[in-house]
């Protein structure tokens, strides 16, 4: 196991289908964007499975640092976007389905497997992890570039004090509630 995967699944929390799938995706554009030191990534990523956490953990592109867009749209399709060349690279991760058994993975979680069929499903997990994690690039990961309008970039608003619960809050995220300006969260408890 590399050094790296080890670290991704430290931050994660646990080995798992999911972050190995994470971990080549964001192996492959390690290895393949060439990209300046102070150049910015903008990673956009279309579920939110395990996997995500390997992209952050090891391309640093974060929820935090805003270089991170989630659309829920529950496929395994990733999108890197490079501010500097106005390029980005889709990668979609195929050969996922015959390796998976939803209807087996919910029981495993409810814990209604039997002792053997318990065994019998894990040994088939590790198996598709060692599969992720050494099948070559072509076939795993469907690569293409493509135009995408520039993600819009993180800002930072203002704040202000909330009149109902005294508690600052964004600004732009102000909503009007009983005569008075209120964070989203107190505005949620009028309306409902
Ligand atoms: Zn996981
Ligand atoms: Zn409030």
């Amino acid at each position: 196991m590399e050094d790296d995967f080890n670290e991704v699944v430290k931050f994660h929390g646990h080995t798992c289908p999911g972050i190995a799938i994470g971990y080549r995706v964001a192996k492959y554009v390690k290895n393949h964007y060439n990209r300046a030191e102070d150049e910015e990534m903008v990673a956009i990523v279309e579920n939110s499975s395990c996997s995500v956490d390997a992209i952050q953990q090891l391309l640093g592109c974060t929820f935090g640092k805003g270089n991170f867009i989630f659309k829920d749209h529950g496929k395994h399709v990733y999108t890197f976007y490079s501010r500097d060349h106005d390029k980005a690279l889709r990668i979609y991760f195929r050969n996922v389905l015959p390796r998976t058994d939803p209807a087996a993975t919910k029981r495993y979680l409810a814990g209604e497997m039997s002792f053997e069929e318990r065994e019998r499903f894990m040994k088939l997990r590790e198996e598709a992890i060692d599969y992720i994690l050494s099948a070559p690039d072509e076939e795993i990961l469907e690569v293409r570039e493509v135009e995408i309008p520039a993600p819009a970039k993180a800002r930072i608003y203002p704040s202000i004090e909330c009149q109902e619960c005294g508690e600052a809050f964004m600004e732009v995220r102000g909503r009007t509630a009983g005569g008075k300006i209120v964070c989203e969260e107190c505005y949620q408890k009028f309306v409902t």
